[in-house]
């Protein structure tokens, strides 16, 4: 019999548990203990609204078109009624066809279309209403000499009603326009004071690199930017032609010449003749020299 059973059965103590106990002990508790709790949320953390992605906006009825223009609305069948007669008449999904762009104008199409482009974009606008006016002319390679410069020449050769340049000018497109505008009212002055048609205009220079009045010293001429005209003289279908300096005061032809030469003044910024000095005795030298709060020179 082992020792401690005896002892403990000699001192009648409940000792057996512990004698039992001891070589038996549970081995100490391995297992960790709960992770501590988390913190309590704030009450004042309130979760995110959850986020709606919003509907693109409805299709205005002048976009809907094609098949969808047609197609019935849901829970409707389809009706065969034509469109536009009967109740579908009411019917906002039977929409009209969209409208088709408006027909590009010739003048802006194909190789017109390049051309203006190529040309220049100040220019556009000038070269199709110099078209409209009636005017014959075309482009021309570009002319510099020192100071004279004219980036765009027009060669125009004829205005409206067949009225024929002689020669041929050499423009900018303004001046080729002010000059088309202008030959109109001299057509109608042509025809009050004759009852004739103007057919031409005898011309002076148009591009010229020069001082003005032809002085060398002087400030560069307008004749040097291809921006003025020298008229020299009116050509008409039957009568004979008229000279810028020869008309006897009183007649058909002086009030002519001075109606149109007053009428330039409505078209060109600066406009010298006979009796302005002695430079401009035999011409009218139209130009588009620009001045000062647009002043102009008319004398
Ligand atoms: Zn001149």
């Amino acid at each position: 019999m082992k020792p401690v059973i005896v002892a403990c059965l000699l001192s009648l103590t409940p000792c057996l548990g512990s004698a039992l106990a001891d070589p038996v002990k549970p081995p100490v508790a391995t297992v960790p203990l709960p992770p501590p709790e988390p913190p309590q949320r704030p009450n004042d953390l309130v979760p995110p609204e959850p986020q709606v992605t919003p509907l693109p906006p409805e299709r205005p009825p002048e976009l809907v078109t094609g098949k969808e223009a047609v197609k019935p609305p849901e829970g409707k069948t389809g009706s065969d009624t034509p469109r536009g007669q009967g109740p579908d008449t009411a019917n906002p999904t039977a929409l009209p066809e969209a409208p088709l762009p408006p027909v590009r104008p010739p003048e802006l199409s194909g190789e017109a279309a390049l051309a203006l482009k190529v040309a220049a974009p100040d220019d556009a606008a000038c070269l199709r209403r110099l078209e409209r006016l009636g005017a014959r002319f075309e482009s021309v390679a570009p002319l510099g000499n020192g100071q004279c410069s004219a980036p765009r020449p027009l060669n125009v050769t004829a205005l409206a009603d067949g009225v024929a340049l002689e020669p041929a000018a050499i423009l900018t497109c303004r001046a080729a326009e002010a000059l088309a505008r202008w030959t109109t009212e001299v057509q109608a002055s042509a025809r009050k004071e004759f009852d004739d048609r103007l057919a031409s205009l005898s011309l002076g220079g148009t591009y010229v690199c020069r001082g003005q009045n032809h002085d060398s010293d002087a400030k560069l001429s307008e004749h040097s930017f291809a921006n003025a005209i020298d008229v020299m003289g009116y050509g008409f279908a039957k009568r004979p032609a008229i000279k810028v300096t020869a008309a006897a005061e009183g007649s058909p032809e002086a009030t002519f010449l001075a109606t149109v030469r007053a009428s330039a003044c409505e078209f060109f910024r600066t406009v010298l003749g006979p009796g302005s000095d002695s430079a401009h005795g035999n011409h009218l030298h139209l130009d588009e020299r620009e001045r000062n709060a647009g002043h102009r020179l008319c004398q």
